[in-house]
């Protein structure tokens, strides 16, 4: 895969850390330095908890410093079947803390000034009649929902927006956008650390040992915390064995082109833009120009074969003008999928918190979920429990038959992208 990840090479945020090197004892330990765990740091040392991060590698090497940097409301599961796992009560109440989600990653970018290039502006991209019917009958469930319907944009009106043959039609939502996404995992960490928060990085977790107090075990320290959360993501491995077989680490990944005079006319209002597929197109344009493109999956994690050049040639499917286009960054990252694509929190002892299950739908969702943990570790539990409601299943038969499982699964979907 080689060439590298386009957000580390435009990291605008400094961050010193260093790893745990011997034993403390804290308020709350905190597994995993992405953007919920920084975001939980914050919250609990905001709230005069005193918090030790422990992160595996660095902070943001995870999925949250190698996203499309899509910022939406929702989740990776449809209104509908939200509706259909919790009530309607329930979902209405999901939905307005998802769209909170995006306020509240707005408000830190402007409250602690994250040099991350904050957008606002998204359109939904159909590309067969039925998914322009799927876009109508988003809108009647956003007008259900109380929330803005957007545009449907076709024709003429699609084509001042998206300047692409391949689509029928994209609704437009002025409720997300796009950020950098490095920069704003290390600006939301390092507004962590003037907290009071302690971060440790190159510090795995190895064993966690539940109790009263547990004993989160590194090679180097013990920490011993009155509560625990548990962000790992899809990088968690088998760390937690009751949480293992509720998701399954699913690759995908993204290009970056040289910066080009002609991307400003592909996209002339700046919008992400994501389409409707299973296995789906998600691209946008970077601060400096460039054409960011994500899309491919790859169910073992292990990158596809001539990936660069595939890559360029779904871009290129979308924008004709690419084809001349270099490739300068090609990387990609593991997304945390549940069997129903919601996301799933909870707890596995009363001080032991949990959020997984983004299912490639977290660069805003992610900053709730370490707020309303830490809501709920200060007691507060309202919030997290409306999301830990939500039902969850294994994957069948266990971690060997995880793949197979899935694969079966999305053959009927990627058949499906196919009509
Ligand atoms: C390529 C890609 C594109 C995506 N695009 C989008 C998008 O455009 N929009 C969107 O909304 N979502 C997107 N997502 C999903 C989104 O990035 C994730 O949902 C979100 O970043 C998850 O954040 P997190 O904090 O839960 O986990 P992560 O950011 O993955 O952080 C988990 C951290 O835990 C650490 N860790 C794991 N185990 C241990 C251990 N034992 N000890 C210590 N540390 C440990 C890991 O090293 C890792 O840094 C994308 C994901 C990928 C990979």
């Amino acid at each position: 895969m080689a060439l590298g990840n386009y957000y580390e090479a435009t990291r605008r945020v400094e961050l010193e850390t260093q790893p745990l090197d011997g034993d403390i004892s804290v308020d709350v330990a905190i597994i995993g330095g992405g953007i919920t765990g920084v975001s939980a740091a914050l919250h609990l040392a905001e709230r005069g908890f005193s918090v030790a991060l422990l992160e595996a590698e660095h902070i943001g090497w995870g999925a949250s410093g190698r996203n499309g940097g899509q910022a939406l409301p929702g989740f990776g599961a449809s209104q509908a079947k939200i509706k259909s796992l919790v009530g309607a009560a329930d979902s209405k109440k999901l939905w307005d803390m998802s769209v909170e989600a995006v306020d509240l990653l707005h408000g830190q970018i402007q409250r602690f000034g994250i040099p991350c290039d904050p957008v606002i502006g998204y359109l939904h991209a159909a590309v067969k009649p039925r998914q322009v019917r799927e876009l109508r009958e988003t809108q009647e469930e956003l007008v259900e929902l109380g929330a803005p319907p957007g545009e449907l944009l076709e024709g003429e009106a699609l084509q001042a927006k998206l300047c692409s043959p391949r689509y029928l039609a994209a609704l437009t939502d002025n409720i997300a956008g796009h950020i950098h996404p490095l920069n704003y995992t290390l600006g939301l960490a390092k507004a962590a650390m003037a907290a009071g928060a302690k971060l440790y990085s190159q510090t795995r977790v190895t064993q966690v040992v539940p109790g009263k107090s547990v004993a989160v075990h590194t090679a180097r320290g013990v920490v011993k915390a009155a509560f625990l959360l548990v962000s790992g993501g899809a990088y968690l491995g088998g760390l937690m064995k009751p949480l293992a077989g509720y998701i399954m680490p699913v690759g995908t990944y993204i290009i970056a082109t040289e910066p080009r005079a002609d991307v400003a006319a592909m996209i002339p209002g700046n919008e992400a833009v994501a389409d409707l597929n299973f296995v789906l197109d998600y691209f946008r344009r970077s601060a400096d120009d460039r054409m960011l493109f994500g899309g491919r999956v790859s169910y073992s994690t292990l990158p596809p074969p001539s990936l660069k050049d595939s890559m360029l040639k779904r871009a290129q499917r979308v924008f004709p003008q690419l084809r001349d286009a270099r490739v300068e960054f090609l990387w990609g990252g593991n997304v945390d999928i549940s069997v129903n694509r919601a996301p799933h929190f909870g707890r596995l002892a009363d001080n032991i918190l949990f959020t997984q299950g983004f299912s490639g739908h977290g660069v805003a969702l992610t900053g709730l979920a370490g707020k309303v943990a830490a809501e709920a570790i200060a007691g507060q539990a309202g919030r997290f429990d409306v999301f830990a409601k939500i039902p969850h299943s294994r994957f069948p038969g266990g971690r060997a038959f995880r793949v197979p499982a899935l694969l079966a699964a999305t053959t009927y979907f990627r058949l499906r992208d196919l009509l």
